[in-house]
This record gives C-alpha cells, structure tokens and sequence, in this order.
C-alpha cells in the first residue's frame, strides 16, 4: 500500500461512530460535536478542550500504557510488585482519585490474567503515538485515507493474524471497528489470514473474535467512503460560510444531554450552561 501525502478526504471507524452512533449510544449522539472536533479544532478555545483528556479518555489511555509496560519486560509479570512499580510508571499519583482507583484495578486485572502473556506479539501499542500513518484506499471512484491505531497485534499459533483492541468502561463492542480493524488488515496483510477482537481491561471480557467475507470488507469500504465524502464536503460548507455551523452540524435536540459534552462551555445550543 503506498502512502501519500497530498490531501484526500479521510475517514476512520471514529468518524463513522460520530455519524451513526453504536447501538445502545444513541441518547449522546450530536453531530455539533464532531463540527467541534472535526472542523473547528483549531479554534484556541476548542483546542484547549481537546488538548485535555476527559476522566474517561484519561482511563482508557492510562490502562493501554499499562498493558505496553507489562510488556516491556517479559519477566515484570512474575514480580509480585509489578502492579505498583507499573503505576508508578504511569504516575497514578497525579491523577484523579477516580482515574487513580479505576485504572490500579485495571493493572490488578492485568496482572491475575495477563492475556498477552505467551503471546507472539508483533505490535503493541502505548496508546499516545500519535495519529496512525493512513492508508490510501480507493473505493466508489472516491480516494480517501483510512486511518486505523492498532492497540496490538499477535500472531496465533496457526498463523492468523489477531488484531486485539482494548476496552475500558461499560460500553459493548462494537462490531463496525472490527470490520474496519479488518480492512486495514486486508490491506498491510493481503495474504494472511486476519481476525479482530476486543478485550475490556476492565471487565476482563474478551469478544469472540470476528471475521469478515470480501463482501463484508467492500461494504464497510464503501460506507467509509460515503462518510469520508460527505464529511468533507460539509466541512467545505463550513469554510464557505461560517454562520451556518447549526445548521451543517445539527445540536442534538434534547440538550440535558449537554452537561456530560466537553463542549458544552463553547456550545452556544449547550442549554446546561446557559442555566449554569
Ligand atoms: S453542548 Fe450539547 S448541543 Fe453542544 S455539542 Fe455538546 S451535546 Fe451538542
């Protein structure tokens, strides 16, 4: 697969969840927010949100970095200590006490059930690298770049690939990603056998893991595509005129939903912090 750099339209299992929202997400979908995210980042006040991690993103990204940090050396597992001297790494003094106690259980659970362990791991990611190096794919006459992070991936003994992503919180798999995880695949590996799955670190569930038909590959391509498009071309529509964002990038109707957005200090449609 060959690289570029000149500009394309993207997409990303991330995007397409701020189109359609996971089943069970519904209740906190607005597209306002991927209008924030997406299309004015770059604002100072915007971008002083997003440089912040919620409790929620600060957990998952902590509890991936844990994992990479169990992994740097095959023999932390059988110190008895490794928990703490983990968290001592990740500085879980400086966190807040609900990131602190959720992701100390999260490194406890690792450590009774170190899934990865015996595994032959070819990629295991920290979590904080940074955007992933795109993928150029052409699908529906439209070329577009895909990014996919991979949090790890391990070679089964009969040689297929596994691509394992890490969960924290309550929230069910969602089985788009792993089709996205393997179109990638399909793409970095054309000739091997590849399965996704997804592992919550904190409830120790592990999903069955998924494959998909070429059937199945082309139509999470092509709705990648579709995505790709017409986020591009609303944020075309934004660039031309500003005073329309409300109207490209639609409030999610019933705002006591609001309290919980990260933007909702920004949001002029935010009703929480008008009454706050
Ligand atoms: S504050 Fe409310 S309307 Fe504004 S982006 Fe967030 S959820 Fe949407």
């Amino acid at each position: 697969m060959v690289v570029r750099s000149r500009w394309m339209p993207f997409a990303s299992f991330s995007l397409m969840s701020e189109f359609v929202p996971a089943v069970g997400q519904e209740y906190w979908h607005c597209d306002m927010k991927r209008g924030f995210q997406r299309v004015r980042k770059k604002e100072p006040a915007i971008a002083a949100i997003l440089n912040q991690d919620t409790t929620v993103q600060r957990i998952g990204l902590l509890a991936q970095q844990g994992v990479y940090e169990f992994h740097q050396d095959d023999r932390l597992l059988d110190d008895v200590n490794c928990v703490n001297r983990v968290a001592r790494s990740l500085k879980l003094e400086d966190e807040s006490l609900v990131v602190r106690e959720r992701v100390l259980q999260v490194l406890d659970n690792y450590y009774n059930q170190p899934v990865l362990r015996g595994k032959k791991i070819l990629k295991l990611s920290r979590g904080d690298e940074g955007m992933p190096t795109p993928l150029e794919v052409r699908a529906d006459n439209l070329s577009f770049k895909l990014f996919a992070a991979i949090d790890c991936l391990f070679l089964e003994e009969n040689g297929t690939l596994h691509i394992l992503d890490f969960k924290t919180g309550k929230s069910d798999f969602d089985l788009r990603q792993g089709y996205v995880y393997l179109l990638t695949a399909s793409y970095l590996y054309p000739n091997q056998r590849a399965v996704a799955s997804f592992y919550n670190l904190e409830s120790c569930k592990w999903s069955e893991p998924i494959t998909a038909s070429p059937l199945q590959l082309n139509a999470i391509q092509s709705n990648l595509a579709r995505i790709a498009q017409k986020h591009d071309a609303q944020t075309q529509q934004y660039r031309k005129n500003s005073t329309e964002f409300g109207q490209i990038f639609p409030p999610n109707p019933d705002q006591s939903r609001c309290k919980h957005c990260q933007f909702h200090s920004v949001c002029n449609f935010s009703a929480w912090e008008v009454s706050a």
